[in-house]
């Protein structure tokens, strides 16, 4: 019989989203009557840009006719897709990264994961907690890992914890770690770093030789201008860092599927007997293998991201997401909760009121206000006494919540 890859069998039943949707059946069920407000969910709810959606329709006519027909593309993605990207989301910034560097995909879910790929053994390998579940995860799948313990944290991984007391951004660790997963403007705090901060991070890794894999699929919520969109805006990040970009969040593509991935033609890494290899090379044989390419049709509406009229469009999304996260944000402070992040990211995470655990408020603000959110402890054991609301809403939605949880105070 078939051997199936047991790494599987060491991850932890998806516990996090189930035990929302139990619990949301289970009140719904008691409180058929009750208007449900969801502001726990990391996807967005605007419709497309119309520049994108009018460049998707014309790229559909024109697979249609013997002239504008396209089959396979090449897999690194359409040239002038990559160097609209090089152009306006790194030389523009200051940031040395060539059209060639970039590689256009699916989703940064999948780059994030799939980068494994072209990772070996034996490495130590650190991620912040609470962590986006998806590094975690991956990593189990890949081996890398052993078994969870009673907190959920994974034997093998090096766990640094994001809280208040360090404002929220993962500190150097003292030992060497060979991997780091790192994500601003983060999901779920909504923090985000300095130049100064990821300058650290930056000598760090030269330091110690590591590689960081960093992922900005939030870059475009920034509202301080001082802030770094991308880690190559600090010096040798090109010699120590993959970054992930996504449309999703920016351009609400989370249906529509597009992403890149940045890997530099200088990043080393070694092989088990000692060597140097360059790990553009192997993304680049990973990608010709096992990806297809984004379809040409998508890969043209997210061209037209780099419009002018899809520049506003985007731009005006991420504003509303960002007024949201604003009246949130406002409303929670009035009434007395102590709030973090909402300001450069669509996320606010709540420190929840002492006596109550995350999964204490999850219920409290089910039966009492009738709002959903995600509780802390769900990505990461030091997750446990935040809790996240998402900007990703309606406005009334966002209002009608807000006003429910300040009627409670
Ligand atoms: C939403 C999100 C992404 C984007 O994922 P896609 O697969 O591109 O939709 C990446 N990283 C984080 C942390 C996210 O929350």
């Amino acid at each position: 019989m078939v051997k199936v890859n047991g790494n599987y069998l060491k991850l932890q039943a998806g516990y996090l989203f189930p035990e929302i949707a139990k619990r949301v059946a289970k009140f719904s069920q008691a409180n058929p009557h009750s208007n449900l407000i969801r502001l726990g969910i990391g996807d967005v709810t605007e419709p497309l840009p119309k520049a994108c959606s009018f460049a998707m329709k014309k790229a559909i006519d024109e697979m249609s006719t013997p002239e504008g027909f396209h089959g396979y593309g090449p897999e690194q993605g359409y040239s002038w897709l990559r160097e609209k990207i090089s152009e306006f989301d790194f030389k523009k910034r200051g940031c040395d990264i060539s059209a060639e560097e970039i590689f256009v995909s699916d989703g940064s879910k999948c780059d994030s994961s799939n980068i494994l790929d072209i990772i070996g053994d034996g490495n130590r390998i650190a991620v912040t907690d609470p962590v986006y579940p998806v590094y975690v995860d991956s990593n189990v799948m890949a081996g890398s890992t052993g078994l969870a313990n009673a907190q959920g944290r994974y034997d093998g991984l090096i766990y640094i914890p994001i809280t208040a007391e360090n404002l929220f951004i993962a500190e150097i660790p003292k030992e060497s770690v060979d991997l780091i997963y790192l994500c601003f403007p983060n999901n779920p705090t909504g923090a985000v770093a300095t130049k100064r901060q990821l300058s650290e991070w930056v000598n760090y890794a030269l330091a110690n030789k590591s590689l960081i894999l960093f992922d900005a699929a939030y870059e475009a919520f920034i509202q301080d201008e001082t802030l770094p969109h991308s880690i190559y805006e600090i010096d040798g990040a090109r010699d120590c860092a993959v970054e992930f970009r996504s449309f999703s969040k920016n351009a609400g593509f989370t249906g529509t599927r597009c992403a890149y991935s940045v890997i530099p033609k200088s990043l080393k890494g070694k092989t088990q007997d000692g060597r140097d290899v360059d790990l553009w090379s192997l993304w680049n044989r990973r990608q010709s293998t096992k990806f297809n390419g984004v379809n040409y049709v998508v890969q043209r509406g997210a061209e037209a991201v780099y419009s002018h009229e899809g520049c506003m469009q985007v731009k005006g999304l991420v504003n509303f997401y960002m007024e949201n996260a604003c009246i949130i944000r406002n409303n929670l402070k009035e009434v007395g909760y102590e709030v973090f992040g909402g300001e450069n990211a669509p996320y606010v995470w709540i420190k929840v009121p002492d006596r109550m655990d995350s999964w204490g408020f999850f219920d409290f603000l089910l039966e009492k206000a009738n709002v959903v959110g995600t509780p802390g402890s769900g990505f990461g054991s030091a997750g446990e006494g935040y809790f996240r609301l998402s900007a990703f809403n309606t406005r009334d939605n966002v209002e009608m919540a807000m006003e429910r949880i300040s009627s409670l105070k």
